[in-house]
């Protein structure tokens, strides 16, 4: 039996019901660099995910999204159908073994393959010292960060070698500079990098691309603790080139450049989207 999905007016979408043209965020006809390729993408109900979904879906892309709570995957899936866009949701806690699978037989069972998985969902939790850390943390934050990323990309590895897609795992320039108050989270966006290149490297002969987006603050409930702090917010601004905290959009047309066929030739690649130069 089929796990309950968000559905909206137009039910579920079929591999064959598409639209052949499509806006970009930038509001430039891409006629649908994406069309007739699926699209996973976990913790993608809001923020970094749900605009890195948007622009898949708005780029052609039929998108499944997913996240933890029901109410928050049909808002989220309404609110795209309602923009005409391809999209179906599903619940999924990466952190569960019994959720990912359920989140692969869906895509399967509705789209009848997939191309791209983009691993969006991420845990953080304030807990300061890596040392005074306890192992119930420890594993929480490795299992949702760094696990389930790879165990989700083992489970489609069958489906995505036949239709040579890409995988784009989301790290955080916390992975660059770590935080103190950040903790075990540095050290989990740091694995993230490993991550992306050594199964780059295993991957490649199938033509499966392995890429890593790296963000900066982005402006999301997730980072309300920064950019909801006016002195750190003031201290930010003047830190930052580009002297503005990002916003989730400007993540998504990076995702969806790492997706298309324009980077066909790039893996193992980190792109920090920071509005700071990265680079040590
Ligand atoms: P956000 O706005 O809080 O959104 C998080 C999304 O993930 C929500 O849809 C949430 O929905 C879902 N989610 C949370 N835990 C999940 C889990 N265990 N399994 C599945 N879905 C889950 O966060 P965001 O800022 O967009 O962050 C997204 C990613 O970007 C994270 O990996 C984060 O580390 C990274 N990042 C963010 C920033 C930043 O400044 N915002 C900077 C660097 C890196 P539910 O509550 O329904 O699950």
């Amino acid at each position: 039996m089929l796990p309950a999905v968000a559905r909206g007016h137009r039910g579920w979408f079929h591999p064959c019901a598409r639209l052949s043209v499509r806006m970009s965020s930038t509001g430039i006809d891409r006629k649908g660099i994406l069309a007739e390729r699926v699209a996973v993408v976990t913790g993608s109900t809001s923020g970094i995910g749900f605009a890195i979904a948007r622009r898949l879906a708005q780029d052609g892309a039929h998108v499944v999204i997913s996240s933890r709570k029901q109410q928050n995957v049909d808002r989220a899936a309404a609110q795209l159908q309602r923009e005409g866009l391809s999209v179906a949701g599903i619940v999924c806690h990466v952190g569960k073994a019994e959720d990912r699978e359920r989140l692969v037989a869906t895509a399967l069972e509705h789209c009848g393959g997939i191309d791209f998985l983009v691993c969006c969902a991420g845990v953080n939790s304030l807990v300061g010292s890596t040392l005074g850390t306890s192992e119930q943390i420890w594993d929480k934050i490795l299992n949702v960060n760094v696990k389930s990323p790879a165990l989700l990309l083992s489970q489609l590895l069958p489906y995505m070698e036949k239709r040579k897609g890409a995988v784009t795992l989301v790290s955080s320039v916390a992975a660059y500079f770590p935080r103190m108050e950040l903790g075990v989270y540095n050290v989990s966006k740091t694995a993230l990098l490993a991550l992306t290149r050594t199964p780059a490297l295993e991957l490649a002969p199938k033509d499966i691309r392995v890429n890593c987006l790296v963000p900066g603050v982005i402006k999301t409930d997730f980072s309300k603790v920064l950019h909801g702090n006016e002195s750190l917010l003031k201290y930010l601004r003047e830190y930052l080139q580009m002297q503005r905290i990002g916003e989730p959009e400007d993540c998504a047309g990076v995702v969806s450049f790492l997706c298309s066929p324009d980077a066909s030739y790039i893996t193992g690649e980190n792109i920090a989207v920071a509005g700071f130069s990265s680079r040590l």
